[in-house]
């Protein structure tokens, strides 16, 4: 092997956003290369010029800088193996092309477009199994080659693929993948642009990055004889290869946009946790051979192997991943939460309200258990930034009877007794309250519920009552006491 420490690399072309499933490419390369002690390269393959979107390098790289995977070498980091922009290592490519073309590996093709059309046409009408191109221009002399680079005329360059010959894949996910060369084109190296192709351009940079391991989606497995016929060509020793299962929709069809968001940048917007993400996307196609669902980033390094990665399309479950957010929030303190949650408040309708860092991190210490993405303590719990404007209809009559109104006069009484209580002075006087009075507390608790929220559930009455503290809670009732009786006399 040309490095005892494994050199991978993640290399996206930049399309505008990072896909779930190009996050999950990443994610194994640098789950496999930190277990290993290894090196992980972030390589933007940007030779296509006719997919060239503004802003979607910066977008790639703030991505993936979010999700916490972190490159060793990059346009960012920079490295001994750069430029890591392909568009900026058009020489190296001519220069192999060149090689090629010298072994007679490769060759200058001139065909027009027309003419290749024509060729297109007829092999489609004989029904053909593949459309190949047909080796026209191999047949051309050194003079009529010359002849046509001196009167100018545009060329691509061509892989000479000899037909009738097996290539061998050795897959660490796969195991071996066997391709009859009689079924592979002899493929553009290099375009009329003088841009390289994807082929040229992957097999030269991981050549000279040098890249041990090359890991990368299923959807690359069709290209992979074309570079290993690349490699053998130039004489270079080959990478391991690992091509990661297809991500699928719950109907099993592949991951489509039509079915849910596939944009990782989605997901961020949306609320979820990059730790939820990550460990969401590391369960799309490997298990440590346990049960265990839930891991943090140091974990993963730690068990993650290619061998346990399945061959089997991986089904993308959007309950799994808001399941895992969840957790992920409970295993954030509430410190940790509070930022997030005064984001989320900016960006809500209570953005110019004021409140404390102590009382928001009660609120998220009473909600903490109940909440899948930090957004929900502001939509399922609005009551602590705002008072109810609606009663539900439904608890008022299952829960407001016609003693209630006297029953929480009572309990306003008590309540104005206490002097600043604890949650458990509330409790105490609550269920003194029941006792004394011979009834269920739940005839107190459930209205006071109501009245200090507008629904029928929530945190600990508790909690919610020592939250609001003693005076907005008197208050809440107050407005309840008048806003209910008026609507029950409405009715
Ligand atoms: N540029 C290719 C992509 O966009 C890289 C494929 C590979 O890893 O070889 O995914």
């Amino acid at each position: 092997m040309i490095n005892p420490k494994p050199r991978v690399r993640f290399a996206p072309s930049p399309t505008g956003y990072l896909h779930v499933g190009g996050l999950r490419t990443a994610l194994y390369n640098y789950l496999f290369a930190k277990n290993k002690g290894g090196e992980i390269i972030l390589r933007i393959e940007d030779t296509d010029r006719s997919r060239y979107v503004e802003g979607a390098v910066e977008n790639l790289i703030e991505t993936l800088n979010w999700s916490g995977i972190k490159f060793d070498e990059g346009p960012e980091t920079g490295g001994d193996y750069g430029p890591y922009f392909q568009s900026e290592r058009l020489d190296f490519y001519h220069k192999y092309a060149d090689e090629l073309i010298s072994k007679g590996k490769a060759y200058r093709c001139f065909c027009s477009p027309e003419r290749l059309q024509k060729l297109r046409e007829e092999q489609q009408k004989l029904k053909l199994p593949q459309i190949k191109y047909d080796k026209h221009c191999l047949n051309l002399t050194e003079e009529e080659v010359e002849a046509k680079l001196s009167a100018g005329e545009k060329y691509v360059v061509r892989l000479n693929v000899q037909p009738g010959q097996i290539v061998k894949i050795d897959d660490v996910i796969r195991g071996t993948v066997e391709f009859n060369t009689d079924n592979i084109d002899d493929q553009i190296l290099i375009k009329s642009d003088g841009f390289p192709t994807y082929h040229l351009a992957n097999v030269v940079d991981d050549h000279l990055m040098k890249i041990t391991h090359v890991i990368r989606g299923e959807e690359w497995l069709s290209s992979t004889p074309k570079h290993i016929l690349l490699y053998e060509f130039l004489g270079w020793e080959k990478p391991v290869f690992a091509h990661l299962p297809l991500l699928l929709n719950p109907d099993k069809s592949k991951l489509s946009k039509r079915q849910g968001d596939v944009a990782v940048e989605d997901y961020r917007k949306k609320g979820y946790l990059k730790e939820a993400l990550i460990n969401f996307v590391a369960l799309l196609g490997w298990n440590a051979g346990d049960d265990q669902e839930f891991y943090q980033m140091d974990e993963l390094i730690e068990k993650f192997s290619l061998e346990r990665v399945n061959k089997a399309g991986a089904v993308f479950n959007i309950e799994k991943l808001n399941w895992l957010n969840g957790e992920h929030i409970r295993h954030k303190s509430v410190d940790e939460l509070l930022p997030m949650l005064k984001e989320e408040l900016k960006n809500s309708k209570y953005a110019e309200n004021q409140y404390s860092d102590d009382y928001l991190k009660s609120v998220i210490e009473a909600m903490h258990e109940r909440i899948t993405f930090v957004r929900d303590i502001i939509e399922k719990s609005f009551y602590f930034f705002e008072r109810p404007q609606n009663y539900d209809e439904k608890i008022v009559k299952k829960r407001w009877k016609e003693d209630t109104p006297g029953l929480l006069e009572k309990l306003m009484e008590e309540f104005g007794k206490l002097e600043n209580p604890s949650k458990e002075d509330f409790e105490k006087a609550m269920r003194g309250l029941a006792e004394s009075l011979g009834i269920g507390v739940g005839k107190l608790i459930h209205p006071v519920r109501l009245a200090l929220s507008g629904v029928g559930q929530g945190p600990g009455i508790f909690d919610l009552i020592h939250i609001l503290g003693k005076e907005e809670t008197i208050e809440r009732i107050k407005i309840a006491l008048s806003k209910i009786k008026h609507s029950q006399e409405e009715n």
